[in-house]
């Protein structure tokens, strides 16, 4: 049985992530241009980071790279088929059905 990702430490969560990764393939796809601070035009970048994300859904190792990114909180880059803005939405999502910590705790405690 696999580990669930959520309870990987993050070098090993890291390794799963790479381990099968489609955008290994053409890492520029996923984390834009590298090409001494040019900015990319917007048009360019939506249409870049919609192929980027074709690509994810395709990708064996999409849950382990979300959780990574939840975790990690990346400052650019199409993760798991989300922008960074996406992420944080999310994050703040969870955050806010999360029960109080005092009953995380408490639910721990008894797990
Ligand atoms: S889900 Fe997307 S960003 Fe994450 S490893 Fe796969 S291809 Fe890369």
């Amino acid at each position: 049985m696999n580990t669930h990702p959520s309870k990987l430490a993050l070098p090993d969560l890291r390794d799963e992530c790479l381990d099968g990764a489609e955008c290994l393939y053409d890492p520029e796809l996923h984390d834009g241009p590298d090409d001494g601070g040019v900015i990319e035009h917007p048009h360019d970048q939506a249409a870049r980071e919609d192929i980027a994300k074709d690509i994810c859904g395709t990708c064996p190792v999409r849950n382990a790279c979300l959780d990574y990114a939840l975790r990690t909180k990346p400052n650019r880059g199409i993760w798991a088929g989300l922008t960074v803005d996406e992420l944080a939405t999310l994050t703040d999502s969870r955050a806010e059905h999360e029960p109080p910590a005092t009953d995380r705790d408490a639910y721990r405690s008894v797990a």
